[in-house]
């Protein structure tokens, strides 16, 4: 592999048979301010960080990715650290299948910048960033041996980055495995609640959702959610709850669609008596989203708002906690403007899920106030009012919903940690200098 073309297109497994070659164990790019640069740890690499750092896409000054090669299974796992401005970059760790060295760092940039703007829009004391480990088709990863090991190795792995990056769960990962990093790194949340984890983040998440929905209404003059009808893609761990908690507010009916006929079965006879009208849809079924509904709240997978399914929807608002709703983030987020429909950015809609592990380490309260006032409609960074700031500034500068609630976390993002200040780059910084890290 002698150019950037051929490192980005090639499988992981095969830049992990590189990098074990080049003897690489560890390795690092990291964003240098004043040149505008990311500087690789290995020159091999220097083709890479060019790549990284001239890429409009998904790349935005993030301020370092670190990897390394896990020492027994071979899997390519790495840290991507956006920013740490508000604290130190909080963000699950995802375990996926990459096609392409390429794809996984795309992957990872884009989910960081995510978790910024998440964060920041939700008022948290916390950077972004992202964990993600590619899948190596070698091993088994059911077997539970194995898991634990390569989870553990993640775990330590993230403590040779000294707190710049503090992980979580994210697709692919469980609870268990969050109890494996736990026991390689004290730089974790969401571990389980019998070791002081803050446990399932689905119904605060799905209370948040409903949140998003109250303030969509309002700002449409449409009053509350008593008598509406409301479509639901996806009745899992979020969908699910939503359901009775759409019930408790007095919706007049609720659609819901999931590809799993038992669950569907499952919910269904937990609301006897409600108007409920749930079927099995095939995965690829677009004929949901013409559902005649007041919202459309999509619960299940990424990139479903896109130029087949938007044209398609009857609803005027959407409200869901999917990640990644957008399949195109600019073209999609206006073509729904364009349609009139006012669409509740996920990061906005979802932010429950990290609300509720982000601070698991000051403790717990019954009814936290700190959780609660997310939810409540009168704090400034509450889900209702900042749904009705990102509604009103749409409105009034006629530019799409998730363009100005980016704007706005972005702008948030940039604002210093009261105690701490920018401490994740000093945290960089140290790491690169004493070149521990890569040991
Ligand atoms: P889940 O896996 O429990 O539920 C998703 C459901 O969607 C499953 O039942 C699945 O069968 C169904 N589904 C998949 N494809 C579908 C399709 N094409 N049509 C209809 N149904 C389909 O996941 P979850 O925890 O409920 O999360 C739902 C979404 O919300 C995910 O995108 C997740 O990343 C996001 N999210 C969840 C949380 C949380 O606290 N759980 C927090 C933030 C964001």
């Amino acid at each position: 592999m002698n150019n950037k073309t051929d490192i980005l297109q090639t499988h992981p497994q095969e830049f992990v048979c590189f990098l074990r070659e080049e003897g690489i164990k560890r390795f690092y790019f990291v964003y240098n301010p004043q040149t505008q640069t990311m500087q690789s740890s290995h020159p091999q690499l220097q083709p890479l960080a060019e790549f990284i750092q001239s890429d409009p896409r998904d790349f935005m000054q993030h301020e370092g990715l670190f990897f390394q090669v896990s020492p027994e299974y071979d899997t390519l796992q790495g840290a991507f650290v956006h920013r740490t401005v508000r604290g130190q970059a909080a963000g699950g760790v995802r375990y996926w299948d990459y096609p392409t060295v390429e794809d996984y760092l795309r992957d990872g940039m884009r989910l960081a910048k995510g978790m910024t703007r998440k964060n920041a829009l939700a008022g948290l004391w916390w950077g972004g960033g992202k964990g993600v480990m590619a899948r190596n088709p070698e091993i088994e990863t059911a077997d539970e041996d194995i898991r634990a090991y390569l989870y553990r190795e993640y775990g330590e792995f993230i403590s040779s980055l000294q707190g710049c990056y503090v992980t979580a769960e994210d697709v692919g990962t469980s609870v268990k495995d969050m109890s494996d990093v736990f026991s390689g790194t004290r730089f974790t949340t969401c571990i389980p609640s019998v070791v002081g984890g803050s446990g399932n983040p689905s119904v605060p998440t799905a209370r948040g959702v409903v949140c998003g929905m109250e303030a969509a209404l309002d700002f449409l003059d449409q009053g509350d959610l008593e008598g509406k009808t409301i479509g639901i893609q996806g009745m899992g761990n979020v969908g699910g709850p939503l359901i009775g908690f759409l019930f408790e507010k007095n919706v007049k009916q609720i659609l819901a669609w999931d590809i799993d006929l038992d669950l569907v079965n499952q919910v269904t006879a937990k609301f006897p008596d409600k108007k409920l009208e749930a079927g099995a849809v095939a995965r690829e079924d677009t004929s949901i989203f013409a559902a005649e509904c007041d919202i459309f709240s999509p619960n299940a997978t990424g990139a479903v708002l896109n130029p087949t399914t938007i044209p398609l929807l009857k609803a005027k608002i959407v409200c869901g906690a999917a990640n990644n709703q957008l399949e195109d983030p600019v073209r999609d987020d206006l073509a729904l403007f364009q349609h009139n429909i006012r669409y509740i950015p996920d990061f906005l809609a979802n932010r429950m899920g990290i609300v509720n592990a982000a601070n698991e380490q000051y403790g717990y309260v019954k009814d936290d106030p700190l959780l609660e006032r997310h939810l409540h409609k009168d704090w400034e960074h509450s889900i209702f009012q900042t749904t009705l700031q990102v509604l009103r500034k749409s409105c009034s500068t006629d530019t799409p919903t998730a363009e100005i609630a980016m704007r706005l976390a972005d702008r948030l993002s940039l604002e210093s940690h009261p105690i701490f200040g920018h401490r994740g780059r000093q945290i960089i910084a140290s790491l690169v200098a004493e070149g521990s890290h890569l040991a």
